[in-house]
């Protein structure tokens, strides 16, 4: 489901496409990598900031671009180790980006590190039964710009706070493409956004430190596999048998085990690179220590590290996190294999079952109010 905003967003701009509408335009070429230093580097906030171009090219920017498709409806200003910021596109469709800060001792909450979680879909069609973000269905795709633009946000939000922001061009330390939305279900907006994202003239933010979560659609995985963008790849597993998984993820039917797990190799093998194999625990559905045999055994032949993260509740939805005896007794059994894995302890990290319900909740707020 694709939407065509009025003006397009400058934050989905490749200096390719930017300096090839310049040009129509009668621009230099090198005009297009003085606008984009003046988005990225600079951080201008309005046209008139970008003072090295004529008048006449800033009205025709301010014409033919959208600066930043979206705008802030709601964030928290205290620090916290999770800040959910509600943002409005232009349509005014809501979605939710995260920042999530690591405590670290001796360093106070924000000069800790930062991960940001950004969204790729507004809604989710995936329909995978533990997730907020999936309740509603998918309304449409974001455009690379409106991805991209969570990510500046954040710049300009951090920037305020952590004067080596500005020094270091980004405020935060990774990205994880895990909100609202499937990725790979947008392949070309979140590969092109992750081009602007990681180029010296975009955010030359590290490819390294990107990690892409997909609930598991194959042809893309394999399609991802060949291109050289260099970063990290997630899959969301949730059940480590396809009776367990396709009863929590629609998307089993269609890539069931058999064909995820050769992907999942194939990538690897391609990026010499672990992949990450997300798992959600959720009591009485995928706790069981039969379920941790199954995954100890898929982590091994991939080769893959684990992340275990017990189930956050959503409102509306009846799943439960096990108890820690069991989520230990479930990582004991792959620690005792020597499958690298991690048990997920820190209060409000639990964003992939947690990411939509702020959105949702606004929705609501909004659709009671137009009643
Ligand atoms: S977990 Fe991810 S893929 Fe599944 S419904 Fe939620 S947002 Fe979509």
């Amino acid at each position: 489901m694709k939407f065509t905003p009025a003006k397009p967003p400058l934050t989905g701009e490749t200096l390719e496409s930017l300096t090839a509408r310049l040009r129509e335009h009668g621009e230099p070429a090198y005009r297009a990598k003085q606008i984009l230093e003046w988005l990225y580097k600079k951080r201008a906030r309005s046209w008139d900031d970008m003072t090295n171009l004529s008048k006449s090219l800033r009205a025709w920017l301010a014409d033919t671009f959208e600066l930043l498709p979206l705008s802030l409806v709601h964030g928290k200003q205290s620090l916290d180790v999770t800040d959910k910021l509600l943002l409005e596109l232009t349509d005014r469709s809501l979605i939710e980006t995260v920042i999530i800060r690591a405590p670290q001792e001796g360093v106070g909450l924000e000069h800790s590190r930062k991960t940001i979680c950004i969204s790729t879909q507004v809604g989710c069609a995936m329909g995978c039964k533990f997730c907020a973000s999936g309740l509603a269905g998918l309304k449409r795709d974001l455009n690379a710009g409106e991805i991209v633009a969570q990510l500046l946000h954040v710049c300009y939000r951090e920037d305020a706070r952590t004067p080596r922001a500005r020094q270091e061009l980004v405020s935060f330390d990774n990205i994880v493409v895990m909100g609202m939305g499937e990725p790979l279900a947008n392949y070309e907006a979140i590969t092109t956004a992750l081009k602007i994202t990681n180029a010296d003239w975009g955010l030359g933010f590290g490819a390294r430190r990107i990690t892409l979560s997909t609930s598991g659609l194959v042809p893309n995985i394999l399609k991802l596999a060949d291109e050289p963008l260099g970063i990290r790849l997630a899959i969301s597993l949730h059940g480590a048998t396809d009776e367990v998984r396709t009863q929590i993820m629609p998307v089993n039917k269609a890539y069931p085990l058999a064909k995820l797990i050769p992907a999942i190799k194939a990538f690897s093998e391609k990026h010499g690179r672990m992949v990450t194999l997300e798992f959600i625990l959720i009591e009485d559905v995928n706790d069981s220590l039969d379920q941790a045999e199954k995954l100890r055994d898929i982590a091994a032949d991939v080769h893959a590290h684990v992340n275990l993260i017990p189930y956050n509740t959503v409102e509306g939805l009846p799943w439960k996190r096990p108890s820690i005896a069991r989520q230990e007794a479930f990582a004991n059994i792959l620690r005792s294999a020597r499958v690298s894995v991690t048990l997920r302890r820190e209060k409000g990290h639990d964003i992939e079952a947690a990411c939509g319900q702020l959105r949702l909740k606004t929705e609501k707020e909004r659709e009671a109010a137009n009643a």
